[in-house]
Parts: structure tokens; sequence; C-alpha cells
């Protein structure tokens, strides 16, 4: 799978914490999966940023926000027309702010981050907190940061509604809707050619 570049992955990450059938569990069900997850994709993002790993402690509370949270980011990508299967003809991406549907259930809290220079004096957003509030802000910094670059909109979800895994598309025209093509095209597109066989040879009967 194409990993969003640059720590955007981290809302990738959030996303494909889902539970995928019966086979993979939701990593943010309980307390500890949850905080095995985020210290696992915060020293992955701090890595990429050249920072310090957060404290990755959680609450027992905090899963649940965390599940609302990735709802959220789960929204705002459909929203982009990663994948709402209303606009068939495709998503033309914008090169702008890109459009937004109002969809997307964004009222959040909104996140604090602390602004400082770096050594070169280009300043960079560092996410504060700790825990599920550090999550926060470093999601909303990244979000930001793909929003005004032009990334954001290559960042959807798998068309394949069973998968719906988080994907980056790497097409030239911005026009992927399947998280790999071999695995969720070619199942989507089999069962629909099994499907007009069986229509075909019912009506010919
Ligand atoms: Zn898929």
């Amino acid at each position: 799978m194409r990993e969003a570049p640059d720590g955007l992955a981290l809302v990738q990450d959030l996303i494909n914490t889902r539970a995928i059938r019966h086979y993979a569990p939701d990593l943010l069900a309980g307390r500890e999966s949850a905080e095995e997850w985020l210290t696992g994709a915060a020293g992955a993002w701090a890595r990429i940023h050249g920072l310090d790993v957060p404290d990755c402690s959680l609450s027992e509370a905090d899963p649940a926000a965390l599940r609302d949270l990735r709802t959220t980011f789960q929204e705002l990508i459909a929203g982009t027309g990663g994948d709402t299967g209303s606009d068939a003809g495709g998503h033309t991406p914008t090169s702008g702010s890109g459009s937004r549907s109002g969809k997307a259930r964004t009222a959040g809290r909104g996140a604090s981050v602390r602004l400082a220079p770096d050594v070169e004096g280009r300043v960079r957003m560092v996410p504060v907190g700790r825990g599920r509030q550090w999550l926060e802000s470093a999601l909303w910094s990244e979000t930001l940061l793909a929003q005004r670059n032009g990334t954001w909109p290559r960042l959807k979800m798998c068309r394949n509604t069973e998968c719906a895994s988080a994907f980056y598309d790497t097409s030239r025209n911005n026009s992927g809707v399947w998280h790999d093509a071999k695995v969720c095209g070619n199942a989507v597109n089999l069962r629909a050619s099994r499907e007009r066989k069986r229509l075909r040879e019912s009506g010919a009967s």
C-alpha cells in the first residue's frame, strides 16, 4: 500500500486502525492496543520530523475519543472525493484548497501547536501535549500542511467497502480508487463480471 509522504502518513495510519472483517481487530478497541498503536505511529512520525517521541500514554477514556477522531478524519477524506460514490465520473483534483463537501462533521474542538523556527530559520509546527492531545495536534498540523502543499486530495479510502483502507494515490491524474488494484480492484471487478454472467445465463434460459 502506498504510504502518504512526510507526516501525512499519521492520518493514513489512524484510519487504517479500523478492523478488517474478521481477521484484523480494531487497534483502537482498548487502551492497551491503542497505546501500542500510538507509540508506533508517533515514533514513525517523530523520525520523519527529527523530533522527540512524545509521551504516548492513554487514559481508559481515550480509545473511544480516538475512535471518534478516526471517524472525523474518515469523513473529511470521503468529503475530498476519495470515494463518495456520488461522482462516478471521477473527482477533478483541484490545485488550491480543494473542494469539500459539507458532509464532514469537522466541528472539532481544535488543537494547539507550537510554532518554532529550526536551525535554518524555517518555521515548523510542533505538536504539543501528550497522548491523545499530542495526536490531535499532530493530525491537524499534518492536515493543514497537506492542504497547503496539495497532497491532501491524494489521501483516499479504497472504494472496496469491505476494505476501505486509506491509501495515497500516486497516479498522475489522481484518479485511483483502489488501495491496491490487484487485490481490491480485481475482487470487485471479478464479482461484477460473475454477476453479469449469471444474469446473462439466467436471462438466456
Ligand atoms: Zn482496498
